[in-house]
């Protein structure tokens, strides 16, 4: 069996720290590990629409916003099929069909869903499409076989959901020669990379919640945003012992610090395990650990604003390397588009035999 990936976002603004820790750093490296036959990162313009119907303007503008930071963040368009959805009209035919898969109950218990419905004050009125965003998902993830689904922890509901499509869609229509594959979460290993908090210690970062660190902020915006971080409310005097506990500054050091940062930049300690000790005994200052996660956070960040520069001059390019992304993905989806519908023997005018016997019933009349 083919090794496939398949990922996205949603273009609804640029790309922050939480997508690179818990999905974006992840797929550059899995790009490069040359263990994939394919990789498809999609720009989930559709699914964005399905919660901002009234603001189309905000979705097309940020598709380039998305699509400069994958190529900024690593992804290479050379190794990784980089496509937008609305352009693959095959997945909405796909999600169609998928929709008789899926019972109106099993959709209102999807977590995932529920929460973004109370954040989006949707309880009163849900739109259909957003409510339904999960059935296009799987039609997303199964268009090119994918195996593998790199995703952050709020994601899990939808792939559990992609794979009872698949069960059901294969017992029903191909129980002899499965049509559909059976895909696999890749979560991040790291408790803090699975769900990054924002900067203000609440929710989830998320670009719908304005509490994000961008990977494309200036060097001056991300020092501005880490120094006001939330940390420990009780941790007034340098001397008090500190809380690690819900402290959003050490979350961001366990998904970010390494030993060798340590060196380089705090060499009071040798690893995070240190410090965090020295804090919770009290002695150690919030400013000392902010500078430190400061330091780590430019650093990594550098390089990507670096190429986004350069990719900045190049605008067209960007959408050409989409356009080539999408009609190759528009291929593989037609391909797997036209398997459902002869395993749901939809396809009647490809059935040269279905022809045939129906001539032969009508003969005697
Ligand atoms: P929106 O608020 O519009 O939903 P978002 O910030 O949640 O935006 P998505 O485009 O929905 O971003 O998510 C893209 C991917 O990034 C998903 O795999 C998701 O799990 C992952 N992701 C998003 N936010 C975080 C986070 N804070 N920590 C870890 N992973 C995240
Ligand atoms: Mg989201």
């Amino acid at each position: 069996m083919s090794n496939i990936i398949l990922t996205g976002d949603r273009p609804t603004g640029r790309l922050h720290i939480g997508h690179y820790v818990g999905s974006l750093r992840r797929r550059v490296e899995l790009q490069n590990s040359g263990e994939y036959d394919k990789i498809y990162i999609m720009i989930a313009d559709a699914q964005a629409l399905t919660d901002n119907v009234d603001n189309p303007e905000k979705v097309r503008q940020n598709i380039i916003e998305v699509a400069l930071d994958y190529v900024s963040a690593g992804l290479d368009p050379a190794k990784s099929t980089l496509f937008i959805q609305s352009q693959i009209s095959e997945l909405t035919e796909l999600t169609f069909y998928y929709m008789n898969l899926v019972t109106v109950s099993r959709l209102q218990r999807n977590p995932t869903v529920k929460n973004e419905i109370q954040l989006r004050n949707f309880e009163a009125s849900i739109p259909v499409g957003f409510f339904t965003y999960p059935i296009s998902q799987a039609a997303d993830i199964t268009f090119c076989k994918a195996n593998v689904v790199p995703v952050g922890e709020d994601q899990l509901p939808m792939i559990e959901q992609t794979k009872e499509i698949v069960h059901k869609f294969n017992s029903i229509y191909a129980p002899e020669n499965p049509v559909l594959v059976d895909p696999k979460a890749l979560i991040p290993e790291a408790e803090a990379c699975k769900r990054l908090p924002g900067t203000d210690g609440k929710a989830k970062m998320s670009k719908s919640l304005g509490n994000c660190i961008y990977l494309a902020d200036s060097a001056d915006e991300v020092r501005t945003k880490i120094m006001s971080m939330y940390t420990d409310p009780l941790h007034l005097q340098v001397s008090d012992p500190g809380h690690l506990e819900g402290n959003t500054v050490f979350t961001y050091l366990d998904a970010f610090a390494r030993d060798e940062h340590f060196e380089r930049y705090c060499s009071d300690y040798a690893n995070l395990d240190e410090m965090k000790a020295h804090y919770t005994k009290g002695g150690l200052g919030d400013v000392k650990v902010k500078k430190f996660l400061n330091n780590i956070i430019q650093e990594e960040l550098e390089p990507i604003r670096e190429r986004r520069a350069a990719y900045e001059k190049d605008i067209p390019e960007i959408y050409n390397i989409l356009k080539r992304g999408s009609d190759a993905a528009r291929e593989v989806a037609a391909q797997t588009l036209s398997e459902v519908k002869q395993a749901m023997k939809i396809d009647y005018f490809e059935d040269i035999e279905l022809i045939r016997a129906q001539s032969e019933r009508y003969k005697g009349f």
